[in-house]
């Protein structure tokens, strides 16, 4: 939507806004500021970068409230849970909200007048429109400009194809457990510091948030980045087992999209405008939450 805006196939947007949990792979970052400089700057267009900070460390600090990602949980008595999926509200929805106060002259908390909201472009395209949703605030309005236009996914990767940008990342954070094998294979056999970084983010988050063992909380299962609840530099990433099927299975229900999911990750991964409610959780006796 940036490029299309950019020249002007779309009108020309005030702001691009960038939610970084600060844990995006370095190939996102990147892309980033290969757009800013190639796309963005010569069309006068900034790209405004948020932050609430570092999810990575941030889950790993016993002195920060863990805003729970949602990690695979294993109970003591064997059975599979997920717990509940913060990280998206607290890491994207959150300084995007802040920034677009602030663009407006609102602040928070200042109330904002009811004729005063930015129209917001949400990049969902017509293979996803059932992901479009209204706002949830006033001061923000909506808009689906890649439906608008009739655009697929693969209309988007033809275009920018013929921009030089057939390379482009897919954003999320680096150890997301949302990812299918073939985005956890990508990152083992293309960038072997980043697997180290996920595979050791993996360990660590073992037994819980720092959080909540530094405070005590008896911890009652396990927690795991990968679907199988195995470490992550132990998972069936080359292939899809027997119990990750089944285990699958029990999660989604049976279908052939499901087989889909397990390769490619969760589809609609981690957008902060339109979140996936199924994902959302089951688990809230392991202290994660907190
Ligand atoms: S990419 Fe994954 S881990 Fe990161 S904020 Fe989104 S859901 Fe959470």
């Amino acid at each position: 939507m940036l490029a299309l805006s950019a020249k002007g196939v779309l009108p020309r947007v005030d702001y691009a806004i960038f939610a970084d949990t600060g844990w995006e792979p370095q190939a996102v970052y990147r892309h980033l500021d290969r757009l800013e400089r190639y796309i963005a700057e010569p069309a006068g267009i900034p790209i405004l970068r948020v932050s609430s900070g570092n999810i990575r460390k941030d889950a790993l600090d016993p002195h920060h409230r863990f805003a729970s990602m949602p990690l695979y949980i294993l109970n003591q008595d064997g059975k599979p849970g997920m717990t509940r999926r913060q990280c998206t509200g607290e890491y994207k929805i959150k300084p995007l909200k802040k920034q677009v106060r602030e663009l407006l002259g609102y602040p928070y908390p200042a109330r904002i007048p009811r004729d005063v909201y930015v129209e917001q472009w949400v990049g969902i395209s017509t293979d996803e429109f059932h992901r479009a949703k209204d706002s949830d605030v006033k001061y923000m309005r909506n808009r689906h400009p890649l439906i608008d236009i009739g655009w697929s996914r693969a209309d988007c990767v033809k275009y920018l194809t013929s921009l030089g940008l057939a390379d482009t990342p897919k954003s999320s954070c680096l150890g997301c457990p949302f990812h299918g094998n073939a985005q956890w294979r990508s990152i083992r056999d293309s960038s072997p510091q980043e697997w180290a970084d996920v595979v050791a983010f993996d360990a660590a988050i073992r037994k819980g948030n720092a959080r909540a063992n530094a405070t005590g909380n008896r911890l009652l299962g396990e927690a795991f980045l990968h679907r199988s609840r195995v470490p992550l530099d132990q998972a069936p990433i080359d292939h899809v087992t027997a119990a990750e099927w089944a285990a699958l299975q029990q999660e989604l229900g049976d279908s052939a999209a499901d087989a889909q999911e397990l390769e490619d990750g969760v589809i609609d991964s981690c957008s902060p405008w339109a979140c996936r409610g199924e994902v959302e959780p089951v688990q809230d006796d392991f202290g994660l939450a907190s």
